[in-house]
């Protein structure tokens, strides 16, 4: 039985009956494992394999990358199932309860779907070799043991999520390694540069994005990925060089809403690929380490989706090049890592096929249970949709879509009063239902998924874990939320929609409340518009304006005429944007438009400090951001070049998270200080404003009082098995702060007067006492939801977390946390776009 794993190569050098069909050695022209592949001849050989393989292959584009690399997906199974394939799928849709049509699914005789996924991490470059060799076992005509699985199987490999970072590291390593590859972990092929090859074109992990989906390469695929809802998914991974295999079950701490039978088959699955690797030798472990908790990742995501979701690693990862010396003196060579993957590949293929009844039965019951009885406490989340929060309900409504969560607006009149969780509030209180509210129902086929996206406070049972540990949507989009025990009436509207009719007129007035009126800001901006905007609230007749306020008015847009009008409508109505007519400059309560309340704003001039010492996380984020989600100009400059740049050309730079080499430099300090006092502004994130904090001329860092433990005698004396038990009471993996916010400066126009934020450090800072802005600050018992180690719990208080210094004509704008955490963190992002456009106009 383990003979069909273990002669591989023995396999490769087979002469296939069909003689065009090729095993990936002779199609490469090399041995796999000696050499990298690059993306477009792993491409190339899934081409090959579909065009000879006709009536057990189907492969489909279904998309692109970033820099135009193609995404495919291959389907592999019995002749007959691939004949039948699309009624398959729709089956499948049906008995997971979301095809659109309601005819009855059949459970006698589906086949189980397994879809392995490899390469999500560009840099952990083994797995998309051992694509090749898994999808060439499961055409092999010699291979008799895949045919029989293949008989009530379909099997989706996605041979490389993220081409683009794939691609960059293997490009690098071949022009860095030598004629023969040296195992020496010193030697530079070994190294990889800045920023790696783990993420997509805009430094993107893919690995957190399954549920949020910012990235293009997301999107494609869980179009894809919804379409079919496999049953068992595989995330192919690399770690450490030294560490063995790792593979299901996972580690502690399991989401609650994970099942029994989940938890289960991981166990079956596990031991399955133990009986390979005991066979061999091979040293590998279980049940450490690699959690399910963060809903993102390619395990959680397909288990809060119906199915048995796993990561898989390998040791190697950016460190392992073609052979690297582990510390037990062997040589781990890219063979060997991709062997490991082409076998826990193939046994998940087998067990599943051992078990594929089962597996649908228990689909099946998987999503019977989630739209009978619902997952979790709630039965409904109404979300309160006030005038202010249309731009967050609407951004909230394109990430439910793009997950399959199904929503209505309550619509209508308001219909008594309720009783629920406030997430505001943290307690139970009285709302009523009014007409654009948005309600979810926990009924419904994702329930498992709304439970844990939307769930107040997740139940850890292990702090220990891999990632944040708060994520709760009502707090991300900073939305007023109840969770109600009892299912609240429904009205089945779909939709709201706005649609703009403007008219010649003196001006109009567009309100400053999230992305959607950013982006219609960066539009008009493009389009030449002349834009003021209000720093205090005004009324004209029964018009009431915050602010923040955007104005357009004739003076300084002569040169549209009377097209003014149809300008701003455009924009507007492209942005799903409310604009409002205006006939005077007078007006009732507030300021004139003439009063220097209102200011014209200049569209700023942005440079983004990235490269070596940059978090490349935190610059892909605010690059995305500019590019992909307001599409606005921003000019990227390496840090290292930071001395020959003409700084005059900007007027705002953004230093993201990161260590920079020139603010230890006295002559290129004074250089940023200079442009700072002639009226720049610079906007710093995390880990830059923890470095500004260590000059003289910036905000101070504040350490946390630590006097309760000073009062224990023996505070210091630990038990060595609880080591790691220590180490998290001074955590704080991610976890949410309420901050309290001076909305009436520019940095918070369009708030309330609260944000709650994502704290991922205990990094504090001094209240600015003088020459600046206490815009955001901790007070006391600030913390919402997550986990935050016992240690740190009282300390993280009377702190600023968002402020702004004045300098001279300049600013300096410290955003301590991160405002647009993996793109997600959608209610930050107004408060970034006020740095940058708003801040000192
Ligand atoms: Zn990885």
């Amino acid at each position: 039985m383990h003979k069909k794993f273990l002669p591989v190569i023995a396999l490769f050098f087979f002469i296939s009956s069909n003689a065009q069909l090729k095993s990936p050695d002779d199609f490469l022209g090399y041995k796999i494992g000696t050499r990298y592949t690059p993306h477009w001849k792993i491409v190339s050989y899934f081409q090959h394999v579909a065009a000879n393989a006709t009536a057990n292959v189907r492969l489909e584009q279904y998309g692109q990358t970033n820099e135009g690399r193609p995404l495919l997906l291959s389907f592999i199974s019995s002749a007959d199932n691939i004949n039948r394939l699309e009624q398959i799928r729709l089956n499948n849709l049906r008995l997971a309860n979301i095809a659109k049509d309601r005819a009855a699914p059949i459970e006698e005789g589906a086949p189980a779907i397994v879809w392995l996924s490899y390469n999500v991490h560009g840099n952990e470059t083994s797995s998309s070799e051992a694509a090749m060799m898994t999808i060439w076992a499961l055409v092999d005509p010699s291979n008799t043991k895949t045919k029989e699985w293949l008989k009530n199987t379909v099997v989706v490999i996605d041979p490389c999520i993220n081409p683009d970072g794939r691609d960059r590291y293997v490009n690098w390593f071949n022009s860095v390694v030598g004629k023969n590859m040296n195992p020496s972990l010193s030697a530079r092929e070994h190294r990889e540069p800045w920023p790696g090859g783990r993420t997509n074109h805009y430094n993107f992990d893919l690995n957190r994005d399954w549920a949020w989906q910012t990235q293009i390469e997301s999107q494609q695929r869980m179009k894809m990925y919804n379409q079919w809802m496999p049953y068992v998914h595989v995330d192919f991974h690399e770690q450490g060089v030294n560490n063995p295999y790792y593979f299901a079950p996972a580690a502690q701490p399991f989401h609650e809403v994970i099942t029994q039978w989940q938890r289960d088959f991981q166990v079956t699955i596990g031991k399955n690929h133990a009986k390979y690797f005991d066979a061999n030798g091979w040293l590998y472990f279980t049940k450490e380490v690699f959690d399910l908790f963060y809903p993102s990742y390619g395990d959680t995501y397909p288990i809060y989706n119906g199915a048995i979701g796993m990561t898989y690693e390998q040791g190697g990862g950016p460190a392992g090049g073609l052979g690297a010396l582990t510390d037990e003196g062997d040589t781990l060579t890219l063979l060997d890592r991709a062997m490991h993957h082409y076998t826990t590949g193939l046994s998940t293929i087998e067990v599943s096929s051992l078990n594929a009844s089962r597996l649908v039965k228990e689909f099946r019951k998987f999503f019977n249970d989630a739209v009978s009885n619902g997952v979790g406490e709630y039965k409904t989340y109404l979300i309160k949709n006030s005038k202010a929060d249309r731009e967050r309900i609407n951004a909230l409504t394109v990430l439910l879509d793009k997950n399959g969560i199904q929503y209505e607006f309550a619509g209508g009149s308001s219909r008594g009063t309720f009783t629920g969780y406030n997430y505001f509030s943290s307690k139970d209180d009285m709302f009523t239902i009014e007409g654009d509210d948005l309600m979810i129902h926990s009924q419904q086929p994702r329930s498992a998924l709304v439970k844990v996206l939307f769930e107040p406070k997740s139940k850890l049972i292990d702090s220990n874990t891999y990632d944040i540990t708060a994520w709760s949507l009502p707090y991300v989009y900073g939305l007023k939320t109840f969770g109600s025990k009892n299912k609240l009436p429904s009205a089945n509207i779909r939709q709201l929609t706005l649609t703009n009719f403007l008219k010649d007129a003196y001006g109009y007035v567009i309100r400053w409340q999230g992305l959607q009126s950013v982006k219609t800001l960066t539009d008009l901006l493009r389009e030449g518009v002349k834009v003021r905007f209000s720093e205090m609230p005004f009324e004209i007749g029964d018009q009431k304006f915050d602010r923040g306020s955007l104005i357009v008015i004739k003076k300084g847009n002569e040169k549209f005429g009377s097209s003014l009008a149809s300008v701003i409508n455009k924009v507007c109505n492209e942005n799903n944007v409310e604009a409002n007519t205006i006939t005077t400059g007078f007006v009732d309560k507030g300021f004139d438009f003439g009063s220097s309340k209102i200011h014209y704003l200049k569209a700023p001039r942005i440079a983004l400090i990235t490269g070596e010492g940059v978090g490349s996380n935190s610059a892909g984020e605010i690059w995305h951001f500019f590019e992909q989600s307001i599409d606005y100009p921003v000019t990227l400059i390496n840090a290292n070049d930071f001395g020959r740049i003409n700084w005059g050309d900007f007027d705002v730079i953004i230093m993201p998270s990161g260590n920079y080499r020139f603010l230890n430099e006295k002559a290129s300090a004074d250089q940023l200080k200079d442009w700072i006092n002639k009226g720049g502004r610079l906007v710093a994130l995390e880990g830059a404003v923890a470095q500004l904090a260590k000059t003289d001329w910036a905000i101070k860092s504040k350490k946390p009082d630590d006097g309760s433990d000073k009062k224990d005698p023996y505070a210091a004396l630990q038990v060595y098995e609880e080591r790691e038990r220590e180490f998290l009471r001074s955590n704080i993996p991610g976890s949410i702060f309420k901050v309290q916010l001076d909305n009436t400066h520019p940095l918070a126009f369009g708030y309330p007067n609260f944000y709650y934020t994502l704290k991922q450090d205990d990094a504090l800072y001094e209240f600015i006492k003088e020459g600046g802005w206490n815009v955001g600050v901790l007070k006391k018992d600030s913390q919402v939801s997550g986990f935050v180690g016992s240690s740190l719990k009282d300390k993280l208080n009377d702190a600023l977390v968002f402020g702004v210094q004045d300098m001279g004509s300049g600013k300096i704008v410290y955003l301590a946390d991160n405002l647009m955490f993996r793109s997600f963190w959608e209610n930050g992002k107004l408060m970034f776009c006020n740095a940058v456009f708003m801040v000192g106009q």
